[in-house]
């Protein structure tokens, strides 16, 4: 093959069968909003904690959604639980209380 001085990435796949989506549907009943985001971002851009560190919000809700839920827990400490992220989201989504529920539904999978 010739040397064109870079590499084609290996495409990235996310079998949804091989995800857990247990804790999705959790969350689903406790936050209903939950599943109405469409990725806008505008939580992300508002986050307190985002402007101090490289926590980001929508990345993390997304990979909860997709049942991808490594580090999550962890990474979900930094959120201070202000609340300005629901004040500014477009549809309606209660980001506060989706953090608190997410916490707990991985702390008490985790446990197990
Ligand atoms: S502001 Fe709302 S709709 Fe936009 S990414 Fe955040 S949760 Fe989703
Ligand atoms: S509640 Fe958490 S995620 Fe939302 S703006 Fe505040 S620190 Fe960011």
């Amino acid at each position: 093959m010739s040397n064109f001085g870079f590499n084609i990435s290996n495409t990235r796949v996310i079998s949804m069968d091989e995800c857990n989506m247990g804790n999705v549907e959790r969350l689903h009943l406790e936050v209903p909003s939950f599943k109405r985001c469409i990725s806008c971002g505008a939580c992300s851009a508002t986050c307190s904690a985002h402007q101090f560190t490289d926590f980001n919000i929508r990345k993390l809700h997304n990979l909860y959604r997709r049942g991808q839920y490594a580090g999550l827990q962890e990474e979900l400490k930094a959120c201070m639980l202000c609340g300005k992220c629901t004040l500014v989201c477009p549809r309606g989504v209660n980001l506060r209380s989706m953090i608190i529920n997410m916490r707990k539904i991985l702390y008490e999978a985790n446990k197990r």
